[in-house]
């Protein structure tokens, strides 16, 4: 975290940093480098999302990250008419994608406008460079 980061102005940080998220270090360290990775049990293969450091199906700790092809779909979506934050102006849309592997991410939907944003969209993964020292990942129609 930079000296000039504003919290009232600039994109909000994600909690890596606090102690109960700290088992998504990973996931945002995948962001920075450009990939989208899932953590899955290494017992049961079941997805872990958000990440954690148990498996709440087989109770295993062992686990693994995944690459994902970062392509979805819009499972739902909400639109802010009013900006959520001074970072992100309005509209401002939600999205909550079903990836490709499975797992659902929320997330923000960038390069359509609001009114046609529907339900089984499809959408890929970008990454865009919020700050020097940090990196959003965001979704937008596929190609
Ligand atoms: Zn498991």
């Amino acid at each position: 975290m930079t000296s000039s980061y504003d919290p009232t102005r600039d994109v909000p940080r994600p909690a890596r940093w606090e102690v109960l998220y700290r088992s998504s270090g990973p996931f945002w360290d995948g962001v920075a480098s450009g990939k989208l990775l899932l953590q899955r049990c290494a017992s049961c293969a079941r997805w872990l999302t958000p990440p954690r450091p148990m498996c709440p199906g087989c109770q295993s700790r062992e686990h693994e990250w995944v690459q994902s092809t970062g392509r979805g779909t819009v499972h739902s979506f909400a639109t802010y008419r009013h900006a959520p934050h001074p970072a992100f102006p309005a509209p401002h849309s939600v999205v909550l994608v079903e990836l490709e592997e499975g797992p659902r991410l929320v997330s923000s939907l960038v390069g359509i406008a609001p009114e046609n944003i529907a339900v089984g969209q499809a959408v890929e993964v970008v990454f865009t460079h919020a700050a020097d020292d940090f990196t959003l990942f965001q979704f937008k129609p596929a190609a």
